[in-house]
């Protein structure tokens, strides 16, 4: 049996990344096969509760405000609409139900409060909750829990290096913080990255080792291709070819043994047989519904085929982990806000400012 390690060097992840395609597969089933059901996949809605109008630069983004693009800005949803929509999730198989929010961080208002009742409302629906609000604090993230959130996503994007190349306006090490406050809290974490920003294969296997070196190891990660939006600073960058995300899941299969590993954004782009090799090799849970916050994603009619083509079967809420004891404290604000200074690191990403700058000029005409 594959052995959970938190010690897995740079050089030793690329070593497995580089494996012959075939060889790397191979393994990669055979370490799914010893933890976990190969049938079954766990099938998530995202669910999009405050959309555009982000301060921060990511360079992927169409919700970064600074950015000119073609999306359906809302504010905040309503506790009904969320419940609505979680209800639909579920009689359409969904086992979790994911709530975003395009914000910076966390901060402690009435709309925070009411993203707890809305985490209450879901957890009341035998849904796995999983909430992506930005960075949170330890105090934050024990509100949610309290309130019945199950996991918290924060995904580290990419190595610490090419990080630098995406975002200015946030931390690398502000990402790790959040992941730990999660865990203070006693959530699951739920974090991974995108592939195809022109990173390179280094770069994936940098952000593997930080996810496989944190102890425990994130029990959810996402691995996304990139869906370049007109507008974005990597409106530009080209597909990413289907072996690059089989090769990438397969790693992540290996070095994060035990971990539900995501087959994310990006199925649009890929043919039902490239989705089938994404799940032979280690892929154990999607997105379902025809939206990810704002980018495109199969239809539920073509997962259900492909399920039935496949042979897989949705996983039952809460079968790895136990449902979250939820009391009331969820509802106390601290008196005094913790005094959390989350950095702004504000180095020149020249793409994301000419971008920026476009849609400034833009405004103006
Ligand atoms: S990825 Fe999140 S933090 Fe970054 S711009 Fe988009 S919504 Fe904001």
């Amino acid at each position: 049996m594959e052995a959970i390690r938190h010690n897995w060097t740079r050089e030793e992840v690329l070593a497995v990344y580089n494996r012959p395609l075939i060889e790397l597969m191979y393994d990669a089933a055979t370490v799914h096969r010893q933890y976990h059901d190969p049938r079954e996949v766990q099938v998530s809605t995202l669910v999009s509760i405050k959309t555009g109008g982000c301060s921060e630069d990511c360079g992927y983004c169409s919700q970064a405000a600074r950015y000119k693009t073609k999306i359906d800005k809302n504010d905040l949803m309503s506790v009904e609409q969320v419940k609505e929509a979680a209800i639909k999730a579920k009689a359409a198989g969904s086992s979790r139900v994911c709530m975003g929010a395009a914000w910076r961080n966390v901060k402690d208002n009435e709309e925070f409060d009411q993203v707890l009742e809305m985490v209450r409302t879901v957890y009341d629906l035998d849904l796995e909750v999983c909430c992506t609000l930005g960075m949170v604090t330890e105090h934050q993230a024990k509100r949610l829990a309290s309130a019945g959130l199950y996991a918290y996503n924060h995904n580290l994007d990419t190595s610490e290096e090419h990080y630098r190349e995406i975002i200015s306006t946030r931390g690398y090490s502000d990402r790790l913080q959040t992941l730990e406050n999660a865990r203070k809290a006693n959530l699951t974490v739920c974090s991974g990255g995108i592939i195809g920003m022109g990173e390179k294969p280094e770069d994936r296997c940098a952000m593997l080792v930080a996810l496989a070196n944190l102890d425990p190891h994130p029990e959810s990660v996402p691995i996304n291709a990139l869906v370049a939006v007109e507008g974005t600073p990597l409106e530009d960058c080209p597909p990413t070819p289907v072996w690059d995300m089989v090769r990438m899941i397969a790693t992540a299969r290996i070095v994060l043994p035990a971990t539900t590993v995501r087959l994310s954004a990006g199925r649009t782009q890929m043919t039902p047989e490239g989705q089938a090799l994404c799940f032979m090799a280690g892929a154990g849970s999607i997105f379902s519904g025809d939206r990810l916050l704002t980018t495109p994603n199969p239809d539920i009619d073509s997962d259900t085929q492909l399920f039935a083509q496949l042979g897989l079967v949705p996983k039952a809420a809460y079968k790895d982990g136990d449902r979250p004891k939820v009391d009331e404290s969820y509802k106390e604000r601290q008196a005094q806000s913790e005094h959390v200074k989350w950095s702004r690191p504000g180095h020149s990403i020249a793409r994301n400012v000419e971008k920026s700058i476009r849609n400034l000029k833009t405004k103006e005409v």
